[in-house]
């Protein structure tokens, strides 16, 4: 099959990823081979790909957000029929029996496996994953807007939840990518005002035209004060500036997976029982929860759409902030 694969993290300037021929994967014990129609780019995938996560399988084919049809059942088997839509998200297996996984918190557990990461993932024309650990898709969705819905979908749905916004709140979003431009339409869903903080114009527009009240450049402040905010991008420098615009009392979650240094700051920035968390993988109920939700609006994603062997300059339009919404490899018709 075509994959694109990576064999040492390296800067995507110099275009790291491989496409070629390698051997399709086959479906183990549980396990569906899926035949990918379409996968989405994601920040985790830079990561992953320039090493600033610590590599876990090399080489490793990147993309963890998959659409795609259910080609082969592997023995025992039996969740999805041949020919059945699935997506195919990060968490690619938790153990099962670790105190998170026995707690409802599968998205902490202590020996997960990510498709992408650990085990090869969608930048390819077939992977396996565990029947248990997939989603069927609602129907309704063309294959490429629904590849986002699947990591830039789910985790800023999680981040969502964990911000404890309420109806007729206000929400900042600081970075506006493409999770930030799937969770604005559910925030606005939920009738809760969204202030949008990003430093290209083109996201503050995109933010504004998805019904953002407010968008203003990273460190400008919004107009009001915010009873929670988001920060979609990967900068630590961004904290102070978001706890500055918080109410007392307000919560601050970090929706991703890696961020550069965050700079000290005074405790008055922290103190009136602010909060900050960071928000990890999802479990399959946010995933569900998310899928059900992303019909009911029904969200519509804007994407911009590569072949599956332009993945290094679709990579490198995410890093440079060219991409209005989200980027999507389109594999197989
Ligand atoms: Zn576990
Ligand atoms: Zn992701």
């Amino acid at each position: 099959m075509k994959a694109c694969l990576l064999r040492a993290p390296a800067a995507i300037e110099t275009n790291p990823l491989e496409y070629g021929d390698v051997a399709a994967p086959e479906p183990k014990s549980g396990e569906v081979l899926v035949r990918v129609r379409a996968c989405g780019v994601c920040r985790t995938d830079l990561h992953v790909i320039e090493g600033e996560l610590p590599p876990r399988k090399s080489p490793v084919i990147p993309g963890h957000q998959v659409v795609g049809i259910v080609e082969r059942q592997g023995d025992k088997a039996q969740r999805f029929g041949i020919g059945d839509r699935v997506g195919v998200a990060w968490l690619h297996r938790t153990d099962g029996t670790c105190e998170y996984c026995k707690a409802n918190a599968e998205n902490l557990c202590d020996n997960p496996t990510f498709t992408g990461y650990s085990v090869d993932g969608g930048y390819a024309e077939y992977l396996v994953a565990p029947e248990d650990f997939i989603y069927a898709i609602p129907t309704g969705f063309p294959d490429e807007q629904a590849a986002p819905l699947l990591c830039a979908g789910i985790i800023g749905f999680r981040s969502l939840r964990l911000s404890g916004i309420r109806a007729g709140g206000r929400l900042g979003f600081y970075g506006f990518g493409a999770a930030a431009h799937v969770a604005i339409q559910v925030a606005r869903h939920w009738n809760v005002q969204v202030c949008a903080s990003t430093r290209d114009a083109r996201h503050q527009k995109l933010a504004l035209e998805l019904g953002a009240a407010w968008a203003g450049g990273t460190f400008d402040e919004p107009p009001e004060k915010l009873d929670a905010a988001i920060v979609f991008a990967p900068a630590g420098e961004i904290i102070p500036a978001a706890l500055k615009a918080l109410k007392k009392g307000g919560v601050l979650v970090l929706g991703g997976i890696h961020m550069s240094p965050i700079p000290s700051f005074n405790y008055e920035l922290l103190y009136q029982e602010r909060v900050i968390r960071s928000v990890a993988n999802n479990t399959r109920k946010d995933g569900e929860d998310f899928l059900r939700v992303a019909a009911e609006i029904p969200i519509r994603t804007r994407v911009q759409i590569f072949p599956l062997h332009e993945a290094n300059r679709a990579l490198n339009a995410l890093k440079n902030d060219a991409i209005p919404g989200a980027a999507v490899l389109r594999v197989s018709p």
